[in-house]
């Protein structure tokens, strides 16, 4: 099969290799053969015809979102579509999120009026499209008055809340989740309401012997379950209950970072917001990156920001998607690094540990020989340096250039 190199000043590897300056990538199949500095390669592949030089262009790892809610509520939350044309706006959300430099998503299916369509009938429909999207089953508790419950299972009907225990209903859940997403809310969420709508935003949903026993069913059947979770006490309960996963965990305790590094949990961060506390504050996720934990950043999109996300720009408005991915995460990388964190090991947060948590880090998440040939060509590191994503010249997914800007 044919070769192609990729050349570059600077290369953002997030692997043991560091940051390769005059670097090269070598793709065949899709696949990176190899990544060495430029004068190495030039002897190796020196038949090799195929050679973009992107000159003094940086390129990075694709960035990965693992926390999006971008197919179930966002095609009728940003566009005035029906049934008919529901899809097309999927399309839409994820042009945009590919061409933001983005080539891997976690997304969650919670069950809700606003989809349309069968689950399976969504994935059917975009499954060619030129992204890793791993689906995480859910159910949700909306902290409206009466909170209301859904679950993937059941659809678009509101049901009890003693139909989310029910080993059946958690059993199937488990069995269509392909990594530890948002798989049941232990508070009630304020979803996309406003403070007024979600008086019991925040509420706890479950006995701590509940979780016990959803835990242990989603690790009979072999998989790993996360939680949407915030505030001390909620969190207390994942802790005990052994959840692989925190999502946002606001409000998290610095004993409960401890304990959750003790468990080897891995935790989301949500700096937008999305639950009913503060969104996380820097010093926290800095805490979980020395404590040794896996923590990614995520943008829970589309979310309308919480109001006192200090570490947004108070200009952006409306409802924020992985668009902004790099925005959103661009204050905590920029803290690591003030702190002497390398530059690998913060863009980590957008890449290889997201990457972790959907449990495809042996495909993507970092620019290793063997993986998928996903990468950027940027103006400098995303999220890091850059976060303007006019500023990402190209976008290759599997050695494919998939997104150019007159490079
Ligand atoms: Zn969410």
């Amino acid at each position: 099969m044919s070769i192609t190199i990729v050349k570059a000043k600077k290369f953002v590897t997030v692997s043991n290799l560091g940051t390769i300056d005059d670097g090269a990538l070598v793709i065949q199949n899709g696949k990176i053969l190899d990544i060495v500095p430029w004068h190495e390669i030039k002897l190796t592949y020196k038949d090799t015809t195929e050679i973009t030089d992107y000159g003094n262009l940086t390129i990075s790892p694709g960035l990965v979102d693992c926390h999006t809610h971008l197919l179930e509520f966002a095609p009728t939350s940003l566009y005035p579509v029906t049934k008919e044309t529901q899809n097309l706006a999927a399309k839409a959300i994820l042009l945009k999120t590919l061409a933001s430099g983005i080539t891997a998503l976690g997304e969650q299916i919670c069950g809700s009026p606003m989809l349309h369509s069968d689950v399976n009938e969504l994935k059917n429909s975009i499954k060619d499209f030129p992204l890793d999207i791993a689906f995480a089953t859910t159910s949700i508790s909306i902290g409206l008055d009466p909170i209301l419950h859904f679950t993937s299972v059941t659809g678009s009907l509101a049901v009890e809340r003693d139909v989310l225990v029910q080993n059946n209903i958690i059993m199937s859940i488990a069995q269509h989740s392909e990594f530890a997403g948002e798989n049941i809310f232990i508070n009630a969420t304020p979803a996309n309401f406003t403070q007024d709508l979600i008086p019991n935003a925040g509420e706890i949903i479950y006995s701590q012997e509940e979780l016990n026993t959803i835990v242990s069913i989603f690790h009979s059947m072999n998989r790993k379950i996360g939680t949407h979770v915030a505030g001390e006490k909620g969190i207390d309960m994942a802790l005990n209950a052994g959840f692989d996963v925190l999502h946002h965990a606001h409000g998290i305790t610095n004993e409960q970072i401890k304990q959750a590094a003790n468990q080897n949990i891995k935790i989301v961060a949500t700096p937008l917001g999305g639950t009913h506390l503060l969104p996380n504050t820097i010093e926290e996720v800095m805490k979980m990156h020395d404590a040794n934990i896996t923590v990614a950043i995520s943008s829970d999109g589309f979310l309308p920001p919480h109001k006192n996300t200090v570490t947004f720009p108070k200009i952006m408005q409306g409802l924020i998607g992985p668009d902004s991915l790099m925005a959103i995460a661009n204050p905590y990388l920029k803290a690591m690094i003030q702190n002497g964190i390398s530059e690998n090991e913060a863009l980590a947060l957008i890449t290889l540990n997201p990457a972790k948590i959907l449990e495809k880090d042996n495909r993507f998440g970092s620019l290793e020989i063997g993986k998928d040939a996903n990468f950027l060509v940027s103006e400098g590191i995303p999220g890091v340096e850059i976060v303007d994503v006019e500023k990402i010249k190209a976008v290759y997914f599997r050695g494919e250039k998939m997104i150019q800007r007159n490079v």
